[in-house]
């Protein structure tokens, strides 16, 4: 089963949103604590990433213009992808951008980039640019997030009642992998040993991701 939208807090003041309500709550929480000190100002973009597979899933960041892809794609695999050290690569327009690339010479905003983590289980994100920003002191940070989605409820799918914590990777795709702590108990398909932790990432249940 499909986890459910869920909001998650801005990390700037701590008010609570759903995905898009913190795509215009950011838009004037960061208008208000930005661009008034000119003389350190440190351009950044503000960035969603949001999972191809689930509504659920999405990240809004802060990265430095400074940045290379290099340094996102790092954050990306740390924050929610990386299992085994598979290849990634981002697209613009369908053209693969260079990872030395600096995110200044790369993004303008209300442009979206592809992004891709291993290409055979992929796991697909986009990433739009919300917009530009001059930060009042240079981010510690070349990524720091502004606000996440709290962790997803989904349902066991078998007594559809408590939360699942665990995936059968086997018996996901009959949408019968995702178990609650009871009904672990009882699987028995033969691939019990395989059974991933259910974790706060679109690559949940898939391939070795353990979070
Ligand atoms: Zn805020
Ligand atoms: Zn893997
Ligand atoms: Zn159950
Ligand atoms: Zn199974």
């Amino acid at each position: 089963m499909a986890p459910k939208q869920v909001k998650g807090s801005c990390t700037l003041c701590g008010k609570e949103c759903t995905r898009q309500g913190m795509t215009k709550h950011l838009e004037k929480c960061l208008h208000d604590r930005t661009g008034k000190t000119k003389a350190e100002a440190a351009p950044c973009f503000h960035l969603l990433v949001t999972a191809r597979n689930s509504s659920a899933y999405w990240l809004h960041l802060m990265v430095a213009a400074s940045a290379s892809l290099k340094a996102l794609d790092g954050f990306l695999r740390q924050t929610w992808l990386e299992c085994c050290g598979h290849m990634s690569a981002f697209r613009s327009n369908r053209r693969e951008v260079g990872m030395s690339r600096k995110l200044a010479a790369t993004l303008e905003p209300g442009m979206v980039l592809d992004y891709e983590y291993d290409f055979g289980d992929t796991t697909a994100l986009q990433i739009k640019v919300l917009g530009q920003y001059a930060a009042p002191v240079a981010p510690r940070k070349p990524v720091e997030i502004l606000a996440r989605n709290q962790n997803p409820h989904v349902p066991c799918d078998v007594c559809g009642k408590a939360a699942a914590v665990w995936i059968c990777p086997t018996c996901q795709w009959e949408e019968q992998g995702w178990l609650c702590r009871a009904c672990k108990e009882t699987h028995s398909c033969g691939d019990e040993e395989y059974l991933l932790p259910v974790v706060n990432s679109p690559r949940a249940g898939v391939c070795g991701y353990t979070g």
